[in-house]
């Protein structure tokens, strides 16, 4: 404890997400480097990642993002309504979407043809020239305008351009195997996409920036950097690679998962362990109750997940519950010294502890759906370690302020 002024930081809620806006920023930097001349449009949709959008993209922006990029318009409004009005690009629509609001709010939008109509009557009705970047979908078949329809929307977005209702800044596409970068179909969708990009420039269309490169490809493959690259999950300090570690591309977890051990109790061999009794202490031990389930985003379907108290990491025994889990600690584990104590399911990695990789393995999923599904009952509590120095780990002196759910 420190002699923080703010009783209501002075503590962490008993479960917390603490994420490190100085690790944000130092993977923005890291990002800055690698993509360097390109600028850096920091992702920051889905909460960006469950890490809170509005603290993250603020953290991104000190540390020289020059974009923020988003799926929904809705998400673009909420970064606009605390203040922040740095470009921004929503990129994902539906014909109940509001383009007027985006409009309005100078929200640039990605388009990928059908949205024209609704963007110029926004346009009209702002008595604004919308911003948009018309996406091609050079092979991932989702987003996009397909390229034997590409000149036709091209047409028609400069017809619209000629009329002052709408202003190409713009073009864009999404790679679709990046992280495997020895993949031939990286190349092909390169050569559609500076097709589509010389297409735009002859039809009239003064672009801004070309952008394609998400994480993988920012580190993998420098030729699709373009004007700006769309760093999502690298800026949370985590690796778009299965091969790859955090720390072989100098970047820094930013978020901890932690709370406290609820229980600690011996049992006897054969002690069945959660609901279907899976589990079955080989021999007598102990069990450490930990107070996160399902409900709080921990992967029901992982197996095994590691959990870190004290100096040790344990592994989780038996079905992952909605509010809680179970660790066998061991015949030899000192009970009285680990009940109340800190266990942390995943955070930086120092020091050998576990990260959102080793529980992604546990899940046979990825980092990305790990951090992004850590739910709104799980307090997101925001801290600088910049400016605490001294301070080691996640010390609850650190500036914390708290964002979303009770805490
Ligand atoms: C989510 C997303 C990104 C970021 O991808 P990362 O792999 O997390 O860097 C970039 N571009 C688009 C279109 C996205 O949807």
């Amino acid at each position: 404890m420190t002699s923080t002024p703010d009783p209501a930081v002075e503590r962490l809620p008993e479960r917390a997400a603490v994420v490190d806006l100085e690790a944000i920023r130092h993977n923005v930097r890291v990002v800055r480097t690698v993509a360097e001349p390109a600028r850096v449009m920091a992702v920051v949709k889905a909460d960006a990642y469950g890490h809170g959008a509005v603290p993250v993209a603020r953290a991104a922006l000190e540390a020289g993002a020059a974009w923020l990029g988003v799926a929904h318009i809705g998400e673009a409004l909420t970064l606009r309504a605390a203040g922040i009005d740095a470009p921004t690009l929503a990129w994902l629509h539906t014909p109940d979407s509001n383009f007027s609001a985006a409009v309005g709010a100078g929200v640039d939008l990605g388009c990928s043809g059908w949205e024209l109509g609704r963007i110029v009557d926004a346009a009209r009705e702002q008595q604004r020239p919308a911003r948009v970047h018309l996406k091609i979908d050079t092979g991932l078949g989702r987003n996009g305008v397909t390229p034997d329809r590409w000149e036709a929307v091209l047409d028609e977005a400069t017809d619209y351009q000629d009329q002052g209702l709408l202003r190409v800044v713009g073009v864009f596409s999404h790679l679709a195997v990046a992280d495997e970068p020895d993949r031939p179909e990286t190349d092909v969708q390169l050569d559609v996409f500076r097709d589509a990009v010389a297409l735009a420039e002859d039809a009239g269309c003064d672009l801004e920036v070309r952008h394609i490169a998400n994480s993988p490809a920012i580190f993998s493959r420098p030729d699709t950097h373009f004007d700006l690259v769309r760093a999502g999950i690298s800026i949370y300090g985590l690796s778009p690679f299965p091969d790859q570690s955090s720390s072989d591309l100098g970047l820094r977890p930013a978020m901890t998962l932690r709370t406290l051990v609820s229980q600690c109790k011996r049992v006897p061999a054969g002690q069945g362990v959660s609901y279907g009794l899976t589990y079955r202490t080989p021999g007598e031990s102990a069990l450490g109750l930990i107070p996160l389930g399902y409900a709080d985003g921990v992967p029901r379907t992982s197996n095994g997940g590691p959990v870190r108290i004290g100096d040790r990491t344990y592994r989780v025994v038996g079905r992952v519950a909605m509010d809680q889990l179970v660790v066998d600690l061991g015949p030899d584990a000192d009970v009285e010294a680990l009940a109340g104590g800190e266990a942390v399911l995943f955070g930086t990695g120092d020091d050998g502890g576990p990260t959102a990789d080793d529980w992604a393995r546990a899940a046979g999923t990825i980092n990305y759906e790990i951090v992004t599904r850590i739910s709104p009952r799980v307090p997101r509590i925001h801290i600088d370690s910049a400016q605490h120095e001294s301070e080691t780990g996640f010390a609850p002196g650190a500036v914390a302020t708290v964002a979303g759910g009770p805490a």
